[in-house]
């Protein structure tokens, strides 16, 4: 690895031979923010990453190169969720994937998938759905498969008859108390919106007053549930 005065990139993943702008690779104790640290660790991380994904393994054409891009940025925020667990650095991943719920709402919005006639067109659809919605997808993808994860937790530690959100059923409503929520798309994994009705936005609301949910669920919240929220 290897840190270049002025580099016009923020890096650039050469088989073997990373070069780095150095602000993104050189860091000091005594100098540098916090905020710098994890930038760094984020960028070394996914360069590093791209000798696998991109350099030693790669897709066939250039049609799928979200897969290049949205690997590294996803993988990224995994190994520095490793390496440094009490940064919660998948909190900040969140706006990164908010951005691409963004994007997608634009008219001009693509495909993460875009058909390529030759290599000058690479270059061309190197924008950031390839990195935010094909990384948010991949996310989507590690939260669906994960062993771990379940797409609905629910206030007062109980569940709904048959345990998914989407079925809820009248029924079932009628006899919930005012305290009983459902916080759909655990750990905003998933690359969607969920609409809430009032009555069930505003348990919402009080369960996050109340610190029920994880920092990355209330961030979700926030982006679902403030009004006029750009997002
Ligand atoms: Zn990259």
């Amino acid at each position: 690895m290897v840190a270049v005065f002025e580099f016009s990139s923020g890096a650039m993943e050469n088989f073997r031979l990373i070069v780095y702008r150095e602000s993104h690779m050189l860091y000091s104790d005594l100098k540098s923010t916090d905020k710098r640290k994890q930038i760094n660790t984020i960028v070394v991380a996914h360069e590093v990453a791209h000798q696998w994904f991109g350099n030693l393994i790669t897709m066939g054409w250039g049609t799928h190169l979200w897969l290049n891009k949205g690997f590294a940025t996803w993988i990224s925020y995994m190994v520095t969720n490793i390496l440094f667990p009490e940064w919660q650095i998948w909190t900040q991943f969140l706006q990164l994937s908010a951005d691409g719920l963004s994007l997608n709402a634009l008219q001009q919005s693509h495909l993460i998938k875009v058909e390529v006639d030759d290599a000058h067109g690479i270059d061309q659809i190197l924008d950031d759905i390839s990195y935010k919605k094909g990384s948010a997808v991949i996310r989507m993808l590690q939260g669906y498969l994960g062993n771990d994860i379940v797409q609905l937790t629910q206030g007062k530690g109980s569940r709904t008859s048959n345990g998914n959100s989407s079925s809820l059923k009248e029924k079932d409503q009628e006899q919930c108390d005012e305290t009983l929520w459902v916080k759909v798309n655990v750990e905003q994994s998933g690359f969607y919106r969920v609409i809430y009705d009032d009555e069930l936005a505003a348990r919402l609301r009080k369960a996050v007053v109340k610190n029920y949910l994880s920092a990355t669920d209330k961030l979700g919240m926030y982006y679902m549930l403030v009004k006029d929220c750009p997002l």
